[in-house]
């Protein structure tokens, strides 16, 4: 049998990608079903990362085995499985720069069986505040980290307006994921840090994202009693990830819709997310087409994440379709 995702082979090559790596869960006490029990209700599978993204892995699998079924495909086929897609996209960077490529990518995340053809800048920013540490009995005369980083969320908030002021609705959200300061309740805090994510346009680079927020959030705090004198300290931590968008009339695009209109007798949607994939990678660094397509989930990152086992059956269909066409198929001549 020939070694699968190896070049050389007439026929088109593809390449699938998914992540391994799942979110935190939060309180199990908030879910419905402990979070990794994988309880099945009304159809739908609840567990931290039943949806994001196991549910692209079991669709894949299905499909896979399909194809295999009627008989081994003509052209290569690699399917990616990484780490760090939540938090860096290093796995599949790695991969890239290793030369794992193929003529083009399908990331099996979950899309609602819609096309994710493009999504936004990301970036990760720890943003440290300081103040003026001290016994608890001279509080007021004290600076609390903890009470000025408070005002730093309210600054970045004006930041974040700015960032959607022609975006209607908004697209690129800040979260405040987490909030360190304090060692004890008698001391008036001396540091305190904010994990911050942030959303910024399509065509800026990271660089522009990070410049972007420090020099509007040093003008939203010009007026405050500390902290225009003391600005907070910002520092990138994780994300830095640039937007991207799959040019329109690729050739996987039209075929996975014509798979799915084939399967299920109505076009997908072609959307864009609010956040980012790594489909990002083999867009801007590979200059390969890729995009998402996958299951139907809700709650992902959330308590009670969950996905619709049937659409992993819906989705199966149409990549065993879309494989077996795109595989047996010649590649296009050199221009
Ligand atoms: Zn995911």
């Amino acid at each position: 049998m020939r070694r699968p995702g190896r070049a050389g082979a007439e026929a088109r090559s593809l390449l699938l990608n998914g992540h391994l790596d799942v979110v935190p869960s939060g309180d199990p006490a908030l879910w419905s079903h402990p979070p990794f029990t994988a309880t099945t209700v009304d159809g739908w599978m609840v567990g931290r990362g039943a949806g994001d993204m196991k549910s692209g892995w079991a669709m894949a699998v299905l499909a896979l085995s399909a194809l295999l079924e009627v008989g081994e495909p003509a052209g290569d086929l690699t399917f990616v499985g990484v780490i760090e897609e939540e938090c860096t996209g290093n796995g599949t960077l790695a991969s890239v720069r290793a030369g794992v490529l193929a003529d083009s990518v399908l990331v099996v995340e979950p899309t609602d069986l819609t096309l994710m053809t493009a999504g936004i800048g990301v970036l990760w920013l720890d943003v440290e505040v300081v103040g003026t540490q001290g016994h608890a009995l001279a509080a007021p005369d004290g600076v609390s980290a903890l009470e000025a980083a408070i005002d730093v969320i309210a600054a970045l908030r004006t930041v974040t307006e700015e960032l959607n002021a022609d975006q209607d609705p908004s697209r690129y959200h800040l979260n405040i994921g987490t909030f360190g300061a304090g060692e004890w309740r008698s001391t008036v805090p001396g540091t305190a840090v904010l994990g911050v994510r942030i959303g910024f346009p399509e065509d800026w680079d990271p660089d522009d994202g990070q410049r972007f927020v420090t020099e509007r959030l040093t003008v939203a705090l010009a007026d405050h009693p500390w902290l225009s004198e003391h600005p907070p300290a910002i520092t990138p931590s994780g994300f830095r990830a640039r937007g991207y968008t799959l040019a329109d009339g690729s050739d996987i695009a039209e075929e996975l819709a014509a798979a799915h209109h084939a399967v299920h007798g109505t076009r997908p949607e072609t959307v864009a997310t609010n956040g980012t994939t790594d489909a990002r990678f083999y867009v801007n660094e590979g200059a390969v087409p890729a995009l998402c397509y996958g299951p139907r989930t809700r709650g992902m990152h959330g308590v009670d994440e969950a996905v619709e086992l049937d659409s992993i059956v819906a989705g199966a269909r149409v990549l065993a379709r879309f494989m077996a066409s795109w595989l047996d198929t010649p590649k296009a001549p050199a221009a």
